[in-house]
């Protein structure tokens, strides 16, 4: 077994789309960065790459190469589990934060919990999502930003 915890935070700004675990969510608001800023998988993929000791996702998919402009969240953390399975590991859970004051989240929760476990090959009851406010405080809680942190576990398939 092996644990990994990621962490990423984007600026939220107007007029982006908000997407968060590949899960398009309805909002004035969007978050801001050249891929299409899904800091709840970039936070999900570091856990991974964590967890293999492989880095994080900057690494393996930099920003400043623009094969990855505009390129959707989630095809890099298919790219991730890729390299998960041919290290002959699996995901056995995953639990994340999402700290976010506006907007609220916790009605969604249930679409992004079984969108991930899809993309994870998994079962939503092995994938945790928890949404929290910065309670006012700091620039996430003045709703600058929206930040996660995400811990996995991985086990060895056993052949
Ligand atoms: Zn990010």
């Amino acid at each position: 077994m092996r644990i990994g915890v990621g962490y990423d935070v984007h600026r939220l700004v107007r007029g982006r789309p908000l997407i968060l675990g590949g899960v398009r969510i309805d909002s004035d608001w969007g978050l801001e960065g050249h891929s299409d800023a899904d800091v709840l998988v970039h936070a999900i993929s570091d856990a991974l790459l964590g967890a293999l000791a492989l880095g994080d996702l900057g690494h393996h998919f930099p920003d400043s190469d623009s094969c990855y402009r505009g390129i959707s969240s989630v095809t890099l953390l298919k790219r991730v589990m890729a390299m998960l399975h041919d290290q002959a590991y699996r995901l056995h859970n995953l639990d994340t934060v999402i700290i976010a004051q506006k907007p609220r989240l916790a009605g969604h929760i249930p679409a992004i919990r079984r969108n991930l476990a899809d993309l994870l090959a998994t079962d939503p009851r092995s994938i945790s999502v928890k949404a929290k406010t910065a309670e006012s405080l700091g620039a996430l809680g003045r709703g600058e930003g929206i930040a996660v942190n995400a811990v996995c576990l991985i086990t060895q398939v056993i052949h």
